[in-house]
């Protein structure tokens, strides 16, 4: 038990036509977590997917773990990101897109909304692709470290947040300063992790804050998703595919 983080698991809803969510946030116990609005580990069966849908007013990103993902929208853009590879969109004042799995293959992932600063609320629509090797990676003691988000990575958001793809092979360990006023959230993709004395299984995440130090052990290989961020500090109304 560690009191300064708050165990949460996954809720698994249908979503679009032929998509599967886990859910951490929004759910009615768990509405966000400033800056971060939403967070769902999707698995969208080939032929399924989302056709054109509108957002509003934040940030997301679309990390991919099996299979691509098409993104096209009404700027013109149009790509398709495999595994290990990501795509960004900020909404801003609106966009509208699709999210369809590449041709014959499931598409597995998390897709992660970041909120905008009431100032930026209005700023012009806008996407960007990353591919698997572009992001920065580094060994870490029994395991591997790729930065998603933070130093090293071309992947930018308008909110200061770090976001990382963690491996542990069992034993592994890795640990890092948070900043103060920080709060981010741990999800275990694989496997089991210790952080910071909390024990986390497959499917949950450990919400934390006021936490000087994520501190992650592994008995078990495992994989772990990792965001934390400054709160923007500012009323969240959020709505379907808005966030205003
Ligand atoms: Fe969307």
């Amino acid at each position: 038990m560690n009191p300064n983080i708050t165990v949460r698991k996954a809720h698994v809803t249908a979503e679009g036509a032929g998509a599967e969510v886990a859910r951490l946030m929004p759910v009615p116990q768990w509405m966000n977590y400033d800056p971060f609005v939403l967070w769902d580990h999707f698995h969208v069966g080939a032929g399924a997917g989302f056709p054109d849908h509108p957002h509003r007013g934040f940030e997301a990103i679309t990390y991919m773990f099996e299979g691509g993902m098409q993104h096209a929208d009404n700027l013109g853009n149009k790509s398709t990101v495999l595994s290990g590879g990501a795509q960004r969109f900020t909404a801003g004042r609106g966009i509208v897109h699709s999210e369809m799995p590449a041709e014959g293959s499931d598409s597995i992932g998390i897709q992660l909304w970041i909120n905008l600063p009431r100032s930026l609320k209005t700023l012009a629509p806008d996407y960007q692709q990353v591919n698997a090797a572009e992001f920065p990676e580094q060994a870490v003691d029994g395991g591997r470290l790729r930065v998603i988000v933070g130093e090293g990575s071309p992947l930018k958001l308008h909110t200061a947040v770090r976001y990382l793809d963690l491996s542990l092979d069992a034993g592994g360990r890795h640990s890092e300063t948070v900043p103060a006023g920080d709060r981010g959230i741990v999800y275990v993709v694989e496997g089991r992790v210790d952080l910071a004395g909390q024990q986390l299984e497959k499917g949950e995440a450990g919400f934390f804050e006021n936490l000087e130090e994520i501190a992650l052990t592994t008995a078990e290989p495992s994989r772990v998703m990792i965001a934390y961020g400054r709160p923007h500090g500012e009323p969240i109304k959020q709505w379907g595919p808005y966030v205003d």
